[in-house]
């Protein structure tokens, strides 16, 4: 599995690769590449959006992008969240994207996007390290 088979199934895959970038290139002295990746404060961080697109926390396809209603009243239907990620994976089998779900994936997209960002640079992790 590569990251572009991912990125053509997931087009939110995309949209996160371009926001590292922007991130990597606006990276000054101080960097940290941890805290560009898991958020702090009011910044969402990286990973805690990957999750939503790849692996088993998956939130299922763009609906509002999709113009999928039916999906969309799916979904809104189901009571749970757990009825709700049903219906997201049990969609993404219909569509041939269920490999979205897997835990490979999940690391793939992880390994790739995380390589983008640019090392720790002056920064409380790298202290913690050395
Ligand atoms: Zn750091």
């Amino acid at each position: 599995m590569t990251w572009d088979e991912l990125a053509a199934m997931e087009p939110g895959l995309a949209g996160l690769a371009a926001e590292v970038g922007r991130i990597a290139r606006g990276a000054g002295r101080d960097f940290c590449a941890n805290a560009a990746w898991y958020g702090y404060r009011d910044w969402p961080g990286i990973k805690p959006r990957l999750v939503h697109l790849v692996g088993w926390s998956r939130r299922g396809r763009q609906r509002a992008a999709s113009g999928d209603l039916f999906a969309q009243l799916t979904t809104m239907a189901a009571s749970s969240r757990m009825e709700a990620r049903t219906a997201a994976f049990a969609e993404d089998i219909a569509h041939g994207l269920d490999a979205l779900w897997s835990d490979e994936a999940y690391d793939v997209a992880y390994d790739h996007l995380y390589d983008l960002l640019p090392d720790c640079r002056a920064c409380r992790c790298v202290d913690a390290i050395s």
